[in-house]
């Protein structure tokens, strides 16, 4: 009675409980009502059962049920009530009962548990238990009602199933997925974004986006998450993640906010594509797109890139470029005998044997079949670029081990110089292709350049003048000495320093051939200071190997009188190499002495004023007037070598060469007869009292060891 009681109480009616209250002494009343109540709670088309706690568990009784679940359950009132909430049989999931029940006792109030019960025939029932709690003779009580939860059980279902497929989905995207909680913590992590990463799900969760990815991209991060929380999605970005071994690796992604049930924002998902793959088959694309897949070699589109750059930067600094067209001689040969294997390797060998002759700056690159092309940008003037095309020759004058076997193979080389071939790169490909041709057609394994209409002699010319700019720099200038005697006492009195240029192209080159270019492109001043250091610096080798050569005679050019400070100059070397300056003689021409001005004269006397001895060269072709020459500090005169020459043979000559004799002994000047080759020159010079000699009849120009070794004795 009770029960129907608290049913009206607790569910249905409380009014009625405060009514009860009110008229309880009314007997009558208060039966009637409670009659009510009871048939209400009995007939009450949810099941529903009252719990009385006890002091422990296993006094926990149902004292009373109701039809519904008396149907429900399969057992009768009678069979239930006074049976303990522990019972075992009617749960399904024992954890359930133990949760129950401790909740049951706990917490109070009202509890809401999703159940599975077990009716008298083991049917299992999904059911909602709602239960609630009030006091009854000092005890507590609760009132259960048993709602159906099967309907709602298959919406779960449903969105199990749900939630498996779309894990199984989301598992098995190529794609990275990842869903972020509302406060920015990883939550779901597929396959493939944890394997890119080398994290475990578990490890993920306890990270955050910022975690992964490299400090530089955090400020961008956070700016996209708040607009995409805005505006629900965002735009396709690269960044890059940090696996869990420190590598970054770049990624794709795209964000997009996720939602509610009540439409709240609750976090992020993302789909992230990682692009390590798609770079590197970028890269190799590119690279493929430039270069040739069996050497590896830039192929003719970059080349031709290359070329065009290459000939806007030497247009710009006036700076010249070659081409070398390389054709290999009789390649079908080895490819048609030896497979096109051999062939290929062939090539491979070639590539690399011809790229170790070149420098960072120059461009191999292979054309097709057996053609590759050269591109030289630095100091691309003819001498260089004989150099290489030497080198090239050279390299196939032994065989090629390919295999264990030895292949000989040649080549044909056409060269094309710009700017005097041509200037764009179609012309300067076509000239070093036709070049090579010629080449083939000289009986191949050699090189041509291409030849236009400019002449041998202009060649040559722009051939040296390139050379020539930087052969101080690269130590190609020597020096040769030619001796000066004393007819009288045989006595070395002197040499000439003469100057040549180890060409590494052209070999020795004698001064007669570049002086006047290096005058010409202005770079006389330079290649005279060298020549004087190297002059002092030899005497003074000489002196402590035990050879005393009195005096060294330099050969000046007029550039180095007008154009730089030579006193200084001349100092500077006296000073460092510890030469005296009665030893060291400068040489300047008669003509060169004529053009001068009061100006060149301050400088003779200040050089003769130092102690240094100055000589006229070449005397006897520039009209010097005798006033003139008095007031020159000059010690001594050179008979110029188209006098001497003739001795013997031209009396004019020798008529001068007397004159020249009998006006330096009255100016009080030394004279040397220079080009003595003949016995009858040299009695000529005797008999007119000339005794200072210079000549291949003595000497020519010897390298400073060679005459060291001839003259350290009798000097
Ligand atoms: P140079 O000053 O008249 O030098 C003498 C030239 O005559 C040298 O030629 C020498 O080798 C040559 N020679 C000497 N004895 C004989 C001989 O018996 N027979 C014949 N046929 N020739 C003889 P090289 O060395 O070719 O020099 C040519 C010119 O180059 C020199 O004429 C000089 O004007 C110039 N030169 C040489 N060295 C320098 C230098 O360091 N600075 C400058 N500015 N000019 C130089
Ligand atoms: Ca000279
Ligand atoms: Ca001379």
């Amino acid at each position: 009675m009770n029960s129907i009681l608290l049913l009206a109480l607790v569910c249905m009616v409380p009014l009625c409980l405060v009514c009860c209250m009110r008229y309880r002494q009314r007997d009558e009343k208060h039966r009637r009502i409670s009659q009510y109540v009871e048939a209400a709670f009995y007939n009450f088309p949810t099941a529903a059962c009252i719990i009385k706690l006890g002091d422990d568990v296993s006094e926990d009784v149902i004292i009373d049920v109701n039809r519904t679940l008396e149907q429900l359950m399969g057992w009768s009132r009678g069979e239930i009530m006074g049976s303990t909430v522990d019972s075992q049989r009617i749960w399904h999931n024992q954890e359930q009962r133990y949760d129950f029940i401790a909740q049951m006792r706990e917490k109070g109030e009202t509890l809401n548990f999703p159940a599975e019960l077990l009716d008298r025939n083991q049917t299992l029932h999904y059911l909602y238990l709602t239960a609630k709690t009030f006091d009854l003779e000092d005890k507590r009580h609760f009132i259960v009602m048993l709602g159906d939860r099967s309907a709602q059980r298959k919406v779960e279902e449903r969105i199990r199933k749900d939630n498996q497929r779309y894990r199984a989905l989301y598992e098995s995207m190529m794609d990275g997925y990842t869903r972020l909680s509302r406060n920015g913590r990883f939550v779901e992590c597929n396959r493939v974004f944890r394997e890119s990463l080398g994290y475990t799900e578990e490890e993920l969760w306890r990270l955050t986006p910022r975690d992964i990815t490299p400090p530089k991209y955090h400020a961008e991060d956070a700016r996209i998450e708040q607009d995409v929380r805005e505006h629900g999605t965002c735009k396709l970005y690269e960044k890059e993640h940090i696996k869990k071994d420190g590598n970054a690796f770049p990624i794709e992604l795209q964000l997009y906010s996720s939602f509610d049930d009540q439409d709240e924002f609750d976090g992020w998902w993302g789909i992230i594509r990682d692009l390590s793959k798609a770079k590197r088959d970028q890269a190799n694309l590119d690279f493929l797109a430039y270069h040739d897949a069996t050497t590896g070699l830039p192929n003719r589109t970059l080349l031709q890139d290359r070329l065009e750059h290459a000939l806007e930067r030497a247009r710009r600094d006036q700076q010249q470029l070659a081409l070398l067209f390389i054709d290999l001689d009789r390649f079908k040969h080895v490819n048609d005998t030896l497979g096109y294997q051999v062939g290929d390797a062939l090539l491979q060998v070639v590539a690399r044997s011809v790229g170790t002759l070149l420098r960072d700056s120059d461009t191999l690159a292979r054309l097709n079949g057996d053609e590759f092309m050269i591109l030289l940008e630095e100091n691309a003037n003819m001498a260089n670029v004989t150099i290489v095309a030497d080198k090239i020759m050279a390299l196939f004058t032994k065989p090629l081990i390919l295999q264990d076997q030895e292949i000989y193979i040649t080549a044909s080389v056409g060269i094309s110089i710009f700017p005097q071939d041509g200037s764009s790169a179609d012309i300067l490909t076509k000239y070093a292709e036709l070049a090579m041709f010629k080449a083939k057609d000289l009986g191949r394994n050699t090189y041509q350049f291409f030849e236009s209409g400019l002449s041998v002699g202009a060649r040559e010319r722009l051939a040296l003048e390139n050379g020539l700019r930087s052969a101080v720099s690269r130590g190609e200038l020597v020096l040769h000495y030619q001796p000066q005697i004393n007819l009288l006492t045989g006595h070395l009195i002197g040499v000439e320093a003469l100057v040549r240029w180890q060409n590494p192209g052209l070999g020795l080159v004698m001064p007669d051939r570049f002086i006047h270019i290096a005058e010409d492109i202005g770079i006389i001043s330079d290649i005279g200071a060298w020549v004087l250091q190297e002059a002092c610096r030899q005497m003074v080798a000489w002196q402590k190997k035990g050879l005393h050569v009195p005096r060294i005679a330099v050969n000046l050019s007029v550039q180095q009188l007008e154009r730089t400070d030579l006193v200084s100059l001349v100092q500077q070397q006296l000073e460092i190499s510890g030469l005296k300056p009665q030893q060291l003689e400068l040489e300047v021409t008669e003509s060169m002495l004529m053009r001068q001005t009061g100006r060149a004269l301050e400088i003779l006397n200040a050089l003769e004023g130092m102690g240094v001895y100055l000589a006229v060269d070449d005397f006897g072709t520039g009209y010097s007037s005798f006033g003139y020459l008095k007031r020159l500090p000059v010690h001594r005169l050179k008979i110029d070598y188209s006098f001497i020459r003739d001795i013997g043979q031209d009396a004019n000559d020798e008529a001068i060469t007397r004159a020249i004799i009998a006006l330096s002994g009255s100016l009080g000047l030394e004279v040397v007869a220079e080009g003595v080759e003949r016995e009858e020159q040299e009695n000529f010079l005797r008999r007119e009292g000339c005794h200072l000699v210079q000549g291949f009849r003595y000497d020519k120009g010897l390298p400073a060891k060679d005459l060291l070794s001839k003259y350290k004795d009798i000097s």
